[in-house]
C-alpha cells in the first residue's frame, strides 16, 4: 500500500481512442498524472494490478466492447482498489429521456459519474477536483488504516484519549499491560482508570503484604475467577460497539491463573507519564513475564518490584546490626547532606582572599623549575612519589608544578591549544582559590589526587578504555575538585544554613561549588583561560565530562558508583574471562556510558586513595583529615550546631578505629573492585599493610596515629 502520492497515477479504460479519452490523456498530463491506457478489461485488470492507480475512468458510453460495470466490478473485487476512485463516463442525456439516477453506477463500484465532455479543460478540472477531494481523503484513510494496524502489533502499550482525556483506543499491549479489556476501558477518562475497578483492592500491596506474612500462596482477587469470568464478559459484551475478540476475553478470563487477572494501579499511574523512564519499561517487562509464569515465579517478582520500587537501588540499607559509632558517624557526616538542619546559625563562608605572597618565583615552563623540585618530579609518575616534600620545597604550591609537569606529559596544552604560559596562570588561579589553612582540604590534596588520577590513566585497561578528550577532562577535574573547600562537610554547611548550602539547595553543596567556581575562574580571565582555543563543541563534552567527574566525588552517591561500576564493568569483564580467551575490551572505547563509570570510578579512587599511599603517607593524611574534623567538631561545639560526626572529637577519638571503619565500609570494596579493573596489586598491598598498622593500634587500645615509641 503506498502512503504518498507522487505522482498521481490515472488508468483508462477506453475500449478505442476517440476525443474523450484523448481529453483525459492531456488533461492527465497538463495536471501532471501519470496516465495509462487499456483497452480490454483483462488488460485493464492486470494494468491496475501493478500500478495500483489512485483515479480509474471506464468508458460507459457504449456496451458494444465490453460492460463498464462489470469492469468496475471485477476492480472493486481486488484489495488494492480500496482506495481507488472510479469514475464513469456517460453520454448526455438526449432531450426526450430523462436523467438516469447515479444508484446502479455507484452499486457497480463507481465513485462518480462523468457527463461526456471531450474539452481538456473539463477532464482536467474534473480529475483534479477528484484528486483535492477524494484521493486525498482515501490517503489519509490508508494511513490511518496502517497506523491502527501498527498499534494493534505494537509492543508498546498505547491509548488514544479525546481532548477531555476520554479513552478512545487501545492496543492489545495497552490490555495486556493494564490488566484491563478494552471495552472496560473505552469511554473512561485516564485518570479514573485505578480507582475505577470497584472490585479492586490494591492487589499488588495485597500481594506483598501477604507474601511478608508468608501466610498464603496463591492469591485470589475478591471476586476471583469463578465468579469473574460470567459477569465480565457480559459486561463487556454489552458496552461494545465496535468488533471485539471475545474468544481472546473468554479464554483469558477462563483459563487464566488468578495471578493473571489482578491490576496494576501503579502501572496506570506510571504509564500516563508522558515520558516513559527505563525503570518503567523494567517493570513492564517484569510485569509481562508474570502474566506466562507459576505462581511462586510471580510470586518471586513480585518481591523484586517491590524493591525496584524505591528509590535508592544503589545504596546499601544501614542495617541496625553494625551499631560502630566511627561507621555511623562517617556514614551521617559524609553521606548525607541537609539531614539534620539547625536555622538561625550562620555559617559565613569565608572566602580565601590570601593570595599566597610566596618567596618562590613561579616559573615560566616547565623547564624552569627550580633544580631542587625539578629533581623532585622526576619521580612523579611512581606510586610512592612523596607529595608532602613536593608541598615542602613548594612553598605549599604543589599543584602548580605538578600540574606544570602531569599535563605536559599528557599532552594537555596540545590538545587544548593553549600556550603553556595560559595552562601556568591557571593552574595559580586554581591553586589559589584552594584554602592552605585547611588541615586536608588544601591544594595539596588536590595536588595527591591529580597524581593518582595520572597514574590511573597510565594504567594500561584505563588508558586502553578512555580518549584523550576523557583524559584531559579527568585531569582538569582532579586538579579543580575541591576548589575553594571550607574545611567543613556538606552536612555542616546545610546545618549552619550556609550560603552554599542555601545556594544549592543543601544538595551536592560542595560538589556543585567547586565545578562551577572551577569554570567561573577559568573563564573571567583570557589569561588562565586554557578553553579560549577550543571550538564549541569540543568544550561542551569536556565541560560535561569535567562537571560529571567533580559531581562524582560526592559521598552520598557513593554505593551508587561503586555499584554501578561493578555491575557494568567488573561483571561482564570476569564473564568475559571465563567465557573465552579472546583479549577484546569490554569495556573500551565506543562505550560513552561505560567511559563516565570508569572515570567517575577513577577520580572516586584518587580523591580517597590514602589508605592505598604507603605507610607514611597514609598516616600523614589520617592526622590530617582528623584534625580537619576535629576542628569541625570545634566549631559545631562553638556555634551550637548539631555535632554532624562525634567521635571526631579531639578529646576522644580514636583514630585508628575511624581509619578502620573508612575502609571497611567505603576502601576495601571500591579498589577491588577498582583493582580488578585496573590491576593496582601495589596499593592493594599497600591498602593492606595499613590496615594491619591500623589494627595493631586499635589492638593495643591505642588512640593516635602512631605507637609512642616510633614516633
Ligand atoms: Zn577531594
Amino acid at each position: 500500500m503506498r502512503l504518498t502520492q507522487d505522482p498521481i497515477q490515472v488508468l483508462l479504460i477506453f475500449a478505442k481512442e476517440d476525443s474523450q479519452s484523448d481529453g483525459f490523456w492531456w488533461a492527465c498530463d497538463r495536471a501532471g498524472y501519470r496516465c495509462n491506457i487499456a483497452r480490454t478489461p483483462e488488460s485493464a485488470l492486470e494494468c491496475f494490478l501493478d500500478k495500483h492507480h489512485e483515479i480509474i475512468v471506464i468508458d460507459h458510453r457504449q456496451t458494444r466492447s465490453f460492460d463498464a460495470e462489470s469492469v468496475c466490478r471485477s476492480i472493486r473485487a481486488t484489495n488494492p482498489s480500496e482506495h481507488t476512485v472510479i469514475l464513469a463516463v456517460v453520454s448526455q442525456a438526449s432531450d426526450d429521456h430523462e436523467e438516469a439516477s447515479v444508484l446502479p453506477l455507484l452499486h457497480a463500484g463507481f465513485n462518480r459519474r462523468f457527463m461526456e465532455n471531450s474539452s481538456i479543460i473539463a477532464c482536467y478540472n474534473e480529475l483534479i477536483q477528484i484528486e483535492h477531494g477524494e484521493v486525498r481523503s482515501q490517503f489519509k484513510l490508508r494511513a490511518c488504516n496502517s497506523v491502527f494496524t501498527a498499534l494493534d502489533h505494537c509492543h508498546e502499550a498505547i491509548e488514544i484519549t479525546s481532548d477531555d482525556h476520554v479513552i478512545q483506543y487501545v492496543n492489545p499491549a495497552f490490555e495486556r499491560m493494564m490488566g484491563y479489556h478494552k471495552g472496560e476501558l473505552l469511554g473512561k477518562e485516564l485518570a479514573d482508570l485505578p480507582k475505577s475497578d470497584k472490585n479492586r483492592a490494591d492487589l499488588l500491596d495485597t500481594i506483598n503484604t501477604c507474601i511478608k506474612k508468608g501466610k498464603i500462596h496463591k492469591i485470589h482477587r475478591d471476586s476471583g475467577d469463578n465468579s469473574q469470568t460470567e459477569p465480565h464478559s457480559f459486561r463487556y459484551k454489552n458496552r461494545r460497539k465496535e468488533s471485539i475478540d471475545v474468544k481472546s476475553i473468554s479464554s483469558r478470563g477462563s483459563d487464566a491463573p488468578s495471578l493473571q487477572n489482578r491490576r496494576y494501579p501503579s502501572m496506570a499511574r506510571i504509564h500516563s507519564m508522558t515520558i516513559e523512564a527505563p525503570i518503567t519499561k523494567v517493570i513492564n517487562i517484569i510485569n509481562a513475564a508474570q502474566e506466562n509464569s507459576p505462581v511462586t515465579v510471580a510470586e518471586a517478582l513480585d518481591r523484586v518490584l517491590e524493591i525496584l520500587r524505591t528509590t535508592e537501588l544503589y545504596s546499601p540499607q544501614l542495617g541496625t546490626k553494625d551499631e560502630d559509632p566511627h561507621t555511623s558517624d562517617l556514614v551521617g557526616g559524609l553521606m548525607t547532606d541537609g539531614l539534620r538542619r539547625l536555622s538561625g546559625n550562620e555559617y559565613v563562608f569565608t572566602k580565601n582572599v590570601h593570595q599566597s605572597h610566596s618567596h618562590l618565583a613561579m616559573p615560566i615552563t616547565i623547564n624552569d623549575v627550580p633544580p631542587s623540585i625539578a629533581q623532585l618530579l622526576d619521580n612523579e609518575e611512581s606510586w610512592d612519589f612523596n607529595i608532602f616534600e613536593l608541598e615542602a620545597v613548594t612553598h605549599k604550591r604543589p599543584l602548580v608544578y605538578l600540574g606544570l609537569k602531569v599535563f605536559s606529559r599528557f599532552g594537555v596544552c596540545e590538545f587544548l591549544n593553549c600556550s603553556e604560559t595560559t595552562l601556568r596562570a591557571w593552574l595559580q588561579v586554581i591553586e589559589a582559590n584552594y584554602h592552605s589553612s585547611n588541615a586536608y582540604h588544601n591544594s595539596t590534596h588536590a595536588a595527591d589526587v591529580l597524581h593518582a588520577t595520572a597514574f590511573f590513566l597510565g594504567k594500561e585497561r584505563v588508558k586502553g578504555s578512555l580518549d584523550q578528550l576523557d583524559e584531559v577532562a579527568a585531569l582538569i577535574a582532579a586538579t579543580v575538585h575541591d576548589v575553594d573547600h571550607p574545611g567543613r562537610t556538606n552536612s555542616f554547611l546545610c546545618n549552619a544554613g550556609s550560603e552554599l548550602a542555601v545556594l544549592y539547595n543543601d544538595t551536592a553543596v560542595l560538589e556543585s561549588h567547586h565545578t562551577a567556581l572551577a569554570f567561573q575562574l577559568t573563564v573571567k580571565d583570557t589569561k588562565c583561560n586554557i578553553f579560549k582555543n577550543i571550538d564549541r563543541n569540543h568544550y561542551r563534552t569536556l565541560r560535561q565530562a569535567i562537571i560529571d567527574m567533580v559531581l562524582a566525588t560526592e559521598m552520598t552517591k557513593h554505593f551508587e558508583h561503586v555499584n554501578k561500576f561493578v555491575n557494568s564493568i567488573n561483571k561482564p569483564m570476569a564473564a568475559e574471562t571465563e567465557g573465552s580467551d579472546c583479549e577484546c575490551n569490554p569495556t573500551g572505547k565506543n562505550f560513552p556510558e561505560n567511559q563516565i563509570l570508569i572515570k567517575r570510578m577513577m577520580i572516586k579512587c584518587a580523591d580517597v586513595a590514602n589508605p592505598c599511599r604507603p605507610l607514611d603517607l597514609c598516616i600523614e593524611w589520617a592526622g590530617r583529615i582528623s584534625e580537619e574534623y576535629f576542628a569541625q567538631t570545634d566549631e559545631e561545639k562553638r556555634q551550637g550546631l548539631p555535632v554532624v560526626m562525634p567521635v571526631f572529637d579531639r578529646n576522644t577519638c580514636s583514630i585508628p578505629k575511624s581509619q578502620i571503619s573508612f575502609i571497611d565500609y567505603f576502601i576495601t570494596d571500591m579498589f577491588d573492585a577498582w583493582d580488578a579493573f585496573a590491576h593496582l596489586p601495589a596499593l592493594m598491598q599497600h591498602l593492606a599493610d595499613n590496615y594491619k598498622h591500623w589494627k595493631t593500634l586499635d589492638d593495643l587500645k591505642c588512640k593516635s596515629l602512631r605507637l609512642p615509641s616510633d614516633s
